[in-house]
């Protein structure tokens, strides 16, 4: 019998309705390497905080909500960088479609390498993903690192294995006044999401400043105190430059 990997988990949701299709019972795993200037969950950043438990236990609790999921519902795991838990998320993924639950994950997608062991496991996971939720949050490397800390290569090359292997994806991208919302920049992000053959939807995510308050209990300064949500007008002029032509 393969050994058991316990997952760290910050909270859950029981009625997500915006992480994937349909309802979902949604969960947000510890840890993420990332370091987002906009993130509204910088509680989550540390992999070793949190309550473990196990990929059965966690199934038959999202199970008490199935008869509300229909047809399209079923789970999604987010975080924090839920890869960063891999190999619990192949154990929740396999049980899960062992008790015949639609998948879906969450993903900024920096963990991501073609280099083992994680190339394996990141191979054996998707054959039991049904979704994937990637996380693109710029589309030029130095704005990239600014932004988040890292470069985006190896996240776009994940883009592109998932388009190779026809993993199911929507693309999401969160719009920061000053930041990702320049034209040049959502340009070249749609011509990249235009080369992938696999992107179902495309979700422009407005910046919000409803985790601020998380930044100051961790003893945080918070980088983007000056930058202002974004109108319903930037959003639907970024939604336009996304999805041209995608449909
Ligand atoms: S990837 Fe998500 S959880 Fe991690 S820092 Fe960025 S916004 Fe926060």
């Amino acid at each position: 019998m393969e050994q058991q990997h316990p997952g760290y988990i910050h909270s859950t949701e029981s009625f997500g309705s915006v992480d994937g299709p349909g309802i979902r019972f949604v969960v947000f795993l510890q840890g993420c390497p990332m370091r987002c200037q906009y993130c509204h969950n910088p509680d989550t950043w540390k992999r070793d905080k949190g309550h473990p438990v196990t990929a059965g236990e966690l199934l038959d609790k999202a199970e008490r909500y199935r008869s509300y999921w229909g047809e399209e519902g079923g789970i999604t795991v987010s975080g924090g960088e839920a890869l960063w838990q891999i190999d619990f998320l192949i154990e929740l993924f396999e049980e899960a479609k062992h008790r015949g639950i639609h998948t879906c994950l969450d993903t900024s997608a920096q963990p991501f390498t073609r280099h083992s062991p994680f190339f394996d496991k990141f191979e054996r996971l998707m054959r039991s993903t049904d979704l994937v939720l990637l996380d693109l949050k710029h589309i030029d490397d130095g704005q990239h690192k600014q932004l988040t800390g890292h470069t985006n290569r190896n996240i776009l090359d994940c883009a592109a294995y998932l388009s190779d292997t026809g993993i199911p994806v929507w693309i999401r991208h969160v719009l920061v006044p000053g930041i990702t919302d320049k034209d040049e920049y959502l340009g070249r992000l749609h011509r990249f999401i235009a080369s992938l053959r696999n992107v179902e939807r495309v979700e422009v995510l407005p910046y919000h400043t409803l985790g601020t308050f998380k930044w100051k209990q961790l003893g945080l300064d918070y980088p983007l105190a000056a930058v202002a949500t974004p109108t319903a007008e930037e959003i639907r002029h970024a939604e336009a430059i996304l999805a041209d032509g995608l449909d």
